[in-house]
């Protein structure tokens, strides 16, 4: 946790990373509770105070896609042989 002065009281803040990676300050001491919402002012604040989101969030997981039915593999040789050789027997 990197130690960041709240803005409104002064004291230490605790800094976490939001959902999406922005450094969200929360003060226990006043209750201050605040967002960097936007991408430059984050870049500024990690040069500023060299604040680094400890742990980013981990994407949110996909549905899974339901798993492929197994097609049943065609053996268009075999069928082929096998007519060919039908029709080989027949003439
Ligand atoms: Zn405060």
């Amino acid at each position: 946790m990197t130690p960041i002065p709240c803005p409104a009281c002064g004291k230490e803040c605790e800094v976490r990373p939001d959902k999406r990676g922005h450094p969200f300050l929360n003060c226990r001491d006043c209750g201050y509770n605040g967002v960097i919402a936007r991408k430059e002012a984050v870049e500024k604040f990690k040069q500023r105070t060299g604040w680094k989101p400890d742990a980013p969030p981990p994407p949110a997981p996909k549905p899974a896609d339901p798993p492929p039915e197994p097609k049943p593999t065609p053996e268009p040789t075999s069928w082929r042989e096998r007519k060919a050789a039908r029709e080989r027997g027949q003439k």
